[in-house]
């Protein structure tokens, strides 16, 4: 029997939305992680495989049978630039299981790397396994981690760094700049093929283009509204990353915030904050208008009157968005009814304080003791605390407020680990994290937020 019994619907919406992919040859890769788990999730058979051929397989040295190993063509806005060509640089879809897509990052060149060697150095690969894994067991969204690879070679990055191979699953790969790519081309009879793609892959119960726009501009706004509620910050929110399906997808320099901070950035290349943890919502919304503009010719034949009704139909999303902010953090709260003003009250008292995100909402009912030592009795701490413990129940907020994210530092500390031969505390991390809201006895450090020295301010991309 096959590993992976593969098709590829999407190879067959045709010739100019893909490439094919050759992979070069590595001479040694090596198992570092593999998730059999979501592999049993997905029929994915490894009874007769050894580590060894699952690393050939998840390196692209062995093709099973039935995969077609692609490159996906989109465009996208990077940072508000529109680039008409991007493409998977560095990742190749194998094909699809069960629906979902089966994809390897930096296993090499493609039609589409331009400068790039498309490979990835171990570092992002353990980053995007951590973090991607934490954020399904957070509940939120996300493409999934199935295996790790070490190529045990080189990439050249600012100093030669060990190579990995990163398997991704994901619901789709599809993303705003997939439509883009076709739109800024004006093959309308494409768009038309992706909107029933789509459909199908994500929104059965949307009929009609408007519909889906609309369907996915819901499925987004409940998607930034789990960031919100968690304190991360993607990081590069450019419509390339925005995905159709809203999912969480590309972990380049996203991170997960300690200290609250309204404007808190990462990304080393995020210079003027345009994907600030504030600003996320209204990104969202940015990116879901570039979408609606590629769909104008499918609405109708008129494009001033498709506009006019996109508008009209569109009306709805920018209160819509902090709506479902609102409901999640008044939710953390364990608030009966959403309250923004209580919402921003308590984030200003944590900016203020300099208090970790994380560690705030879970210590929540620590507030009703007035002994505690956790929360800085201030003015603002006094003006919230009678409206919280009268509108407030902390009944089931460990359920809703994890104990373990995936802090900035402890991942940095994890990859500087690995690089050094150590694997273990990747193995320990992944295992907190599988249970994040539960308290982990022997490995309960990793709830801690980072010293000022062990403090990570600056991300980057995966390249
Ligand atoms: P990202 O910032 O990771 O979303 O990538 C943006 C674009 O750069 C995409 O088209 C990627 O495929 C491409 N890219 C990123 N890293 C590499 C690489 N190492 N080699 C080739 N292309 C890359
Ligand atoms: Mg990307």
């Amino acid at each position: 029997m096959n590993v992976i019994d593969f098709e590829n619907t999407y190879s067959k919406l045709g010739p100019q939305f893909f490439e094919e992919v050759l992979f070069p040859k590595f001479e040694n890769p090596e198992l570092l992680q593999f998730n059999q788990e979501l592999a049993m999730d997905l029929g994915i058979d490894t009874k007769g495989s050894s580590e060894k051929e699952l690393a050939l397989i998840f390196s692209g040295q062995k093709i099973l049978e039935g995969s077609m190993p692609l490159a996906m063509a989109y465009a996208g806005h990077q940072f508000a630039h529109f680039v008409p060509q991007l493409g998977d640089g560095r990742a190749a879809l194998l094909g699809e299981t069960k629906g979902f897509d089966i994809q390897l990052k930096g296993a090499g060149q493609t039609y589409f790397s331009r400068r790039g060697d498309g490979r990835s150095a171990l570092g992002p690969v353990i980053r995007e396994y951590l973090v991607s894994e934490a954020m399904h067991q957070l509940r939120v969204p996300t493409t999934r981690a199935l295996a790790a690879v070490l190529t045990n070679e080189k990439v050249q990055r600012h100093y030669p760094e060990p190579g990995g191979i990163f398997t991704r699953v994901a619901e789709s790969h599809l993303r705003v700049g997939t439509f883009q790519f076709f739109a800024a081309r004006e093959d309308t009879e494409s768009l038309k093929t992706l909107v029933k793609y789509a459909c199908t892959r994500h929104y059965p119960e949307a009929s009609t283009p408007l519909e889906f726009l609309l369907a996915v501009a819901k499925k987004q706004a409940e998607l930034v509204a789990h960031w919100m509620g968690l304190g991360f910050i993607h990081g590069v929110m450019n419509t390339d990353n925005s995905s159709i399906g809203g999912i969480t997808i590309d972990y380049g320099p996203c991170a997960f915030m300690d200290e609250f901070d309204f404007q808190k950035t990462f990304s080393s290349i995020d210079q003027n904050g345009r994907y600030a943890y504030i600003n996320q919502g209204p990104m969202t919304q940015w990116n879901v208008l570039r979408l609606s503009e590629c769909l104008i010719p499918l609405i109708d034949e008129d494009s001033e009157k498709a506009i006019k009704i996109i508008q009209e139909s569109l009306e709805f999303l920018p209160s819509y968005i902090k709506d479902k902010i609102t409901e999640k953090m008044s939710a953390k709260l364990g608030l009966k009814a959403p309250n923004e003003k209580l919402c921003n009250q308590f984030l200003t008292y944590l900016q203020e304080n300099k208090l970790d995100f994380t560690l705030s909402f879970r210590n929540l009912p620590l507030l009703k003791d007035e002994n505690q030592d956790f929360y800085p009795k201030t003015k603002l701490l006094e003006e919230f605390l009678p409206t919280w413990l009268e509108q407030g129940s902390i009944e089931g907020l460990e359920l809703i407020n994890p104990l373990y994210i995936p802090r900035n530092h402890q991942v940095q500390k994890v990859i500087e680990d690995v690089y050094k031969g150590d694997h273990q505390s990747f193995k320990d991390f992944l295992e907190v994290l599988k249970n994040p809201f539960e308290k982990n006895e022997k490995l309960h450090h990793f709830h801690l937020p980072p010293l000022e020295d062990e403090k990570v301010t600056e991300t980057f991309c995966g390249t």
